[in-house]
Parts: structure tokens; sequence; C-alpha cells
């Protein structure tokens, strides 16, 4: 079925149509050398310059030495995106001259003039129910890594890293049928879970995903912005985008073809250069890789390799747990997440239950506070912890999602609450404890002949002062007696 395409409405009469096109640099990080030498693909928090060698540095009289993991794991990303891989490899050079390319060159893939990228034509599935069609796949090199002071335009000097000069990187390239800033995020977001799933990629990995987006209003010229870092940002520069090129067209003033950079800090984009045309790359076949032929048993047995994805690891969820369909999408939407879940339930049965505190309540807060659920600590003994407490009785259903926010932003648990305890069942102790919470909350002991609420506050109450200890079942029973002998 052909898409509607999305229209922005700048006053009642005028609106543009909005094309989207994503290039997804993706690293794969699990891939233990750079592309062409054995350099450590693990260069992060290494002195800058130290992960180098004459290889990836370019120096005269090196040759490159191709990774046969790195095309392992690409072709294996091909498939997982229900690409064609093609069947001989060639590698080009891709000439252009800037500080992070030792080189003076990128060897690259390349798709024009009868050559191959690695795969061409496949689809991604984003979390709206919508397929984004892919153009292809390439491999090709990290450029370094460029440090200001502050903004590009203003920082009178740029360091430069060259570390990651020459880490594998895979490139996935949409047809720009992208219709909002939304879809690239979740394009991006199922980009990056079919690399967890494939056991490809580490996401905690800072900048291991990256992306550079072009986008066109009207059908007019489509300007490249560069430098997208995070998926909060992708949204981020190309809502900037639109409202510009908006502004622009709204005015009569034609968008310029240009190449544009994402300012993280300012949140806007800035002008770097017009275009350049293919060109002015001057590509041209790497005299020194000899092209690779691929055979179909090397690409069966890749495919045999290919664990579950998550578009099946959902319909699994459905089947094994008995959870909706749209909950079931929402947990594979990250792999922590569904592993999250998954290993959960090995302990707790209410699986409806364990399903929506992780699916709207974790998620509502990860969302909201902007943080990704692989940078904090939190491990199914918490989640089984909140909802042991809430399944005795122990905490309300307003003050298990309490939790679940305090769990996000601090990382762990109230002391108090992290661990069970050996419970206080003894009628004396108890009472006693109870005493105590109807003189500090005398309020609420008047309250809670109307209101149901007010139990449970004077409840929370006596866990607080026995610091959890309190068996609740006990203690609410005595509670409601105690306010039901001081009524009479
Ligand atoms: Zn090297």
């Amino acid at each position: 079925m052909k898409r509607q395409p999305a229209k922005m409405s700048m006053t009642e009469t005028q609106e543009y149509e909005i094309l989207i096109g994503l290039e997804i640099h993706c690293q794969l990080t699990s891939v233990p050398t750079k592309l062409f030498c054995s350099c450590s693909s693990d260069y992060r928090e290494k002195a800058p310059n130290s992960v180098i060698c004459p290889v990836c540095m370019g120096l005269p009289g090196t040759l490159p030495v191709l990774s046969r993991s790195a095309i392992e794991k690409g072709l294996m990303l091909a498939l997982a995106l229900e690409c064609t891989p093609v069947t001989r490899l060639i590698f080009y050079r891709k000439n252009y001259f800037y500080p992070d390319l030792p080189k003076n060159y990128q060897i690259t893939q390349y798709d024009k003039g009868g050559a191959s990228p690695l795969a061409y034509n496949g689809t991604i599935k984003i979390s709206d129910g919508h397929s984004i069609p892919i153009t292809r796949i390439n491999l090709e090199e990290d450029p370094g890594r460029l440090t200001y002071q502050g903004s590009i335009q203003t920082s009178p000097y740029a360091l430069v890293d060259y570390n990651r000069a020459g880490v594998v990187l895979a490139e996935v390239v949409t047809a720009p049928e992208l219709r909002t800033p939304k879809e690239a995020r979740l394009a991006l977001e199922s980009v990056q879970a079919i690399l967890e799933h494939l056991g490809s990629f580490e996401s905690t990995l800072d900048g291991s995903i990256r992306c550079d987006a072009n986008i066109s209003l009207a059908r007019g010229n489509r300007v490249e912005v560069k430098n997208i870092t995070s998926f909060k940002d992708v949204a981020r520069a190309l809502t900037f985008e639109i409202t510009r090129q908006r502004g622009l067209l709204s005015k009569g003033i034609p968008i310029k073809m240009e190449t544009r950079h994402w300012d993280e800090k300012r949140r806007i984009t800035v002008s770097l250069r017009v275009k350049e045309g293919e060109a002015e790359y001057r590509y041209f076949p790497d005299p020194d890789l000899l092209p690779i032929e691929i055979s179909k048993t090397e690409l069966s047995e890749l495919k045999a390799a290919i664990p579950e994805l998550p578009e099946s690891r959902a319909k699994r969820f459905v089947l094994d747990f008995g959870i909706n369909e749209e909950t079931a999408k929402t947990l594979v939407r990250g792999k922590g997440l569904a592993d999250l879940f998954e290993e959960s339930s090995k302990e707790f049965k209410n699986y409806d239950k364990l399903a929506h505190l992780l699916s709207a309540d974790l998620l509502g807060v990860l969302n909201r506070s902007e943080i990704d659920l692989n940078d904090t600590k939190i491990t199914p003994k918490h989640i089984l912890r909140i909802l042991k407490l809430e399944a005795d009785g122990v905490i309300s259903g307003p003050a298990a999602r309490d939790l679940v926010t305090q769990l996000v932003n601090t990382g762990d648990l109230p002391s108090h609450i992290a661990e069970e305890k050996t419970k206080i069942t003894d009628k004396k102790l108890l009472e006693a404890e109870i005493h105590k919470a109807f003189m500090n909350a005398p309020q609420a002991v008047n309250d809670a002949k109307t209101n149901e609420n007010a139990i449970n506050y004077l409840l929370g109450i006596v866990m607080g002062l026995t610091k959890g200890r309190a068996d609740p079942k006990e203690t609410l029973t005595m509670i409601k007696k105690m306010l039901e002998k001081s009524r009479q």
C-alpha cells in the first residue's frame, strides 16, 4: 500500500511534503580489530592516538588486510534486515581531504557504475507499523575523531584522535521515505535492537550508532545534516531543519543543496559546505584489495547462525506469556528491556503485570527522563522486589510506580526495602509500632474511617518505622482491628 505523505502545516493554507532519508552508521563493536589492520577496536578510554599502526595511518608501503569477522557480521546484519547480499565484494577509495582522515581517502563501498555495496534492497520495520525501504548497506572505515572547544564554528582549534580511524562501520542507507522526525528515531531504534540481538553491537558504547539525515520539503533540494550522535538528537535536528526550511520557503526563498552540521550543544544546524557531487570524491576501486567472492554455502551458513531477532521474539512473547501483541512489540524495542522481561518472568508468573510494569511504567519514566535503559544499573532483582512488595500488599500500585522512578534516577532501591528481611510477626511488637503510627498521623486515623488510602498510608508509616520488616498482611489486619476498637 502506498503511504500518504506527511504534511507539516505552516499556516492553514500552506503545507509542505516532508521526505527524510537516513544514513545510519553502526560500529560493529564485536569485531575485535579495525577493518584493515590488527589494531584493537576497543579504542575508547585509551590515550589519544595510542591505538594506531602504520596501516590505519596510511603510511607509505603498508597494505590493508581485510577482517573476515567484519564481513561476516556485516552480512548477518544485511540478512537480518532482509537485504540481498552481493556475490562479489569490491572496496573503493573515496578521496577527500579532511583532518579526521589520515590517508586522505576512506576505504568504502560504492553502488554506482555497476559496482556493488555489501547488500541492497532491505527493510527497516519500525514500531509504528511502517516499513522503511533500505537502499543499500556498505562496509567502511570510521574516520578519526575531532574535538572542538565549544562550537565547531567558534573553536580556536580542533584536536584530532586517530584511535577510531579504521574501525568497522556498517552504513545502512534508507530510501527518502521517512515522513517525520519521530519515524527517523524509531528507525534508528529498530536497527539498534537488531544489532543488539545479533550480538554484533554494544549499545552502551558512546557514539557506536550515529547518523546523517537528508531532508527535503516539497520535493525541493535535499539538505544533508551530519554529526547526529544520539536517538534524541535525530528528532531534534530534523525538527529544527523542518522549521528552518519551512520558514525560508514561506518567504519564497529557495532551499540550497548543502551539508549542514548538527551543533548538539546549541541545538541548531549550521552550514558546513555546499554539497559535493559524486564526481568530487573520485571513487575508484582500491588497487590494494582484491574483489572477494561470497559463496552460497557461506551465505547459508551465516543465515543459519542468525539468532532470534526482535520481530520473532515479540511473536514468541505473545505465544509463551499470553501478553498482547502491542506490549510484546514495545518490550523488544530494545534488547535490554526484552531481557529484563524474560529474566524476571522466570520468577514472577503474573506476566501481564510484569509486562505492564516494564513496558508502561519503567519505559515511561525512562522516556520522560531521557535516560537509556542500558545506561542504568537496573536488574531483574530490582524489578522482582518491587513486584513482590506490591503482590504482598506491602506497597500500593502508585507506590510501586514511585519506586520505579526512584530506581531509574538513583540506580537502586531505598536500602530499607532493597532486601527481604526477617518479618516481624510478634503481635505485641506490631501493636506498639501501629500505636506510634497512629500518634504520628492523627489525621490519617480520622480519614481511615471513610478512606481506604489512609489505611495504606498508616501501613506505609509502620513499614517505615520497622524498616520494612513488619509483616504486611498481619499489620494490615491489626491496623483495621485497632481502628475499629478506637471507634467504639
Ligand atoms: Zn591500525
